[in-house]
């Protein structure tokens, strides 16, 4: 039976953070997430990584923790962030006051926003639209949502944290007023056990609300739904932001090779929510393209949704009118000791969350370490001395973007693995660069239950073709390397996997992205009866 003195709920960036920081003061802590970590907000976001400009006028607390985080995850997390650099765009639709207020807003929080000439901004931005007005470079990045919450998770289990995936707290256990411990379900398996702990942390992000309600909590949590596209092009060299009043669609986010856009904010009741329409897809292209005229030019890849925990205090606004800031409730306030909930925030702020969360609990159990998150690099970095010894084996790009993928340990076994069979620098995924070695490492984790937990930790099926083409080596591979008994049906995983796809692309079937997405369907529903037009 597991125990551990802290539980923490939901994998999500604030959980992950929580786990490495208790885990770090020498706090033994386990972490519980009900499907693979960052199943929630933290991958279905824009990545990025704020340098508060977005708040510097409705919300200068918010603005500033964004700058002093943006510095600090920039050290950490190294290979997590992509340098970008961040543009803020006013267009003659916009309005100039709003201009004048950011500018304030932003020197107040200590944003260094500086101006620069148009002639300037379209030689470092050329696609952007000609009614661009005015232009300004802040610190903003792109920021790997996955790479990063994992990277929390390695760090910890460097310091005894633990965590197990595939579990869902279903009940929290207490008597006279004390917490016990949770029950949790094996969402695989079906079993039910009891773990044991002195402190429960609720981190379920916009499911937090109902977390709290299994112990007969009330905690005022709105799942608010943000939609966002991603383009097969890097549309932009910068994160670029439309200089307004936040609304849909006005930021552009580039990733590697790709772009994303968003986002829109709608109130739902179920976090579960990730559905997205043909209409809000139209909703951000239209308001997209004010700030790239030719957007409609560009292969969508896919459409996808998260939902924002927005938390809300009695009496307080919705939507985008909600604070944007993160709460810590006590619930032994509520006649609950032992039991806490922390919701709110942004990725960008998940290590202030975490420390402040975790300072928090150390009161409550007597412990007196320092948080030392700030401080000490996620994981350490792959030596320029093994990537060159190990170039040979991976194709002209591949290196780098292994090691990132991989960290010291495993891109030192991913390397042992090739060295001993060579024929292993095969590419299962050739958009991402994903060799068979590299699969087969991952594939054989105790916590990769089945080729989406592959797909998360190594990127295979996000890229250009969406799956099309490594989709059916994945399934094989999978079946032949998978570590569990559920990698033995190889046809219903390959179908989930699709599926998986699909439902991000359906909304963007317009163009080219028809096209090709018809040849797919054809020749997986010819060869294998899977059919993309419906769910199998
Ligand atoms: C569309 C959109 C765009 C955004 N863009 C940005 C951005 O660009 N930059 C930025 O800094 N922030 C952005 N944010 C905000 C940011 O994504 C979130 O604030 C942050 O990721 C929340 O992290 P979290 O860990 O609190 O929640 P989540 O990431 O949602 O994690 C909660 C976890 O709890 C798990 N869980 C739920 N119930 C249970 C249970 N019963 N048992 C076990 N586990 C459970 C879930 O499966 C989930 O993995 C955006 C949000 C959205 C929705």
């Amino acid at each position: 039976m597991e125990k551990a003195t802290v539980v923490v709920i939901g994998g999500g960036a604030t959980g992950v953070g929580i786990l490495r920081d208790l885990s770090m003061r020498g706090v033994d802590t386990l972490l519980v997430e009900k499907c693979d970590l960052v199943n929630g907000a933290s991958s279905r976001y824009h990545g990025l990584l704020h340098s508060g400009g977005r708040y510097a006028v409705k919300d200068q607390e918010a603005a500033k923790e964004c700058i002093i985080e943006n510095q600090i995850l920039r050290k950490i997390g190294k290979s997590c962030v992509e340098t970008t650099g961040g543009m803020f765009v006013r267009l003659n639709i916009d309005d100039p006051d709003y201009e004048e207020a950011w500018v304030k807003g932003c020197a107040e929080s200590g944003i260094e926003a500086k101006p620069i000439t148009l002639e300037e901004a379209f030689r470092l931005e050329p696609l952007l639209s000609k009614n661009v007005q005015s232009a300004y470079l802040v610190p903003d990045a792109a920021i790997d949502g996955f790479r990063m919450s994992w990277q929390n998770v390695e760090s910890a289990k460097r310091y005894g944290g633990r965590s197990l995936t595939y579990r869902e707290v279903i009940g929290i256990e207490q008597a006279n007023g004390e917490l016990k411990g949770v029950k949790v379900r094996n969402t695989i398996t079906g079993e039910e056990e009891i773990i044991e702990c002195e402190v429960a942390i609720n981190a379920a992000g916009g499911w937090a609300g109902k977390v709290a309600a299994l112990a007969g909590l009330e905690v005022g949590v709105q799942p608010d739904k943000g939609t966002l596209l991603a383009f097969n092009q890097r549309i932009t060299n910068h994160v670029v932001n439309r200089l307004h009043k936040s609304s849909d669609g006005d930021i552009f986010v580039p990733h590697g090779s790709i772009t994303i856009l968003g986002t829109s904010s709608m109130s739902i009741p179920d976090a579960e929510d990730t559905s997205t329409s043909r209409a809000e897809v139209e909703n951000l292209l239209s308001i997209g393209e004010k700030t790239f005229e030719h957007l409609r030019d560009y292969r969508m890849l896919r459409a996808f949704a998260g939902s924002r925990p927005l938390y809300i205090p009695p009496g307080g606004a919705v939507g985008r009118s909600a604070s944007r800031g993160f709460a810590i409730v006590d619930h032994e306030e509520d006649g609950l000791k032992g039991m806490f909930t922390i919701v709110g925030g942004k990725f960008t702020t998940y290590r202030l969350m975490a420390e402040k969360m975790a300072d928090k609990v150390c009161a409550k159990l007597g412990n007196t370490e320092k948080c030392r998150t700030a401080e000490e690099p996620l994981v350490p970095e792959v030596s320029e001395e093994a990537k060159k010894a190990a170039r040979k084996y991976f194709p002209a790009y591949g290196t780098n973007l292994a090691a990132t993928r991989l960290g010291p340990e495993r891109f030192a076994k991913v390397v042992k693995r090739l060295e001993e069979a060579p024929e292993k620098r095969e590419l299962v995924c050739e958009c991402e660069n994903v060799t068979l070695a590299e699969f087969e490492e991952i594939a054989q984790e105790e916590s990769c239950y089945q080729i989406n937990d592959i797909r998360r930790r190594t990127r295979v099926g996000m890229g250009t073709c969406q799956g099309n083409f490594c989709a059916l080596r994945s399934a094989g591979l999978f079946a032949k390397y998978g570590k569990h008994e559920r990698a033995a049906e190889t046809l219903t995983r390959m179908k989930e996997f699709l599926q998986g796809r699909w439902k991000g692309i359906r909304p963007v079937l317009v163009g080219r992205t028809l096209r090709e997405t018809q040849m797919t369907r054809a020749l997986y529903e010819l060869s294998f009866h899977v059919n993309g037009g419906k769910k199998e």
